[in-house]
């Protein structure tokens, strides 16, 4: 895994990226988020593994949308904006 802590673009989640205090916060919101609108912890984690994988994520940023997939991922109607629909 790509390190991110000399400010290196890096195909990684924010967790992984050094992005430690927005991780948290984003961390903190998911867990704000009502059990009928967010994704179980299983899809979740299949959801930031598929995008650990895309070559569109930079910094946990989906280049094709611009949202921090461990948000976006944490919503269970949101989908994979990419025309492959990777989730
Ligand atoms: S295109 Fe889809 S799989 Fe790729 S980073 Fe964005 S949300 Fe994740």
């Amino acid at each position: 895994m790509e390190s991110n802590n000399g400010r290196i673009p890096c195909r990684c989640l924010l967790a992984e990226a050094g992005e430690k205090e927005l991780a948290q916060s984003i961390a903190e919101y998911v867990n704000t988020l009502d059990e009928d609108i967010r994704a179980d912890e299983e899809l979740y984690r299949e959801r930031l593994r598929i995008c650990g994988g895309c070559g569109r994520l930079l910094n946990g940023t989906c280049l094709k949308c611009g949202c921090y997939v461990e948000m976006r991922a944490a919503v269970i109607t949101n989908r994979c904006p990419s025309e492959e629909k990777l989730w």
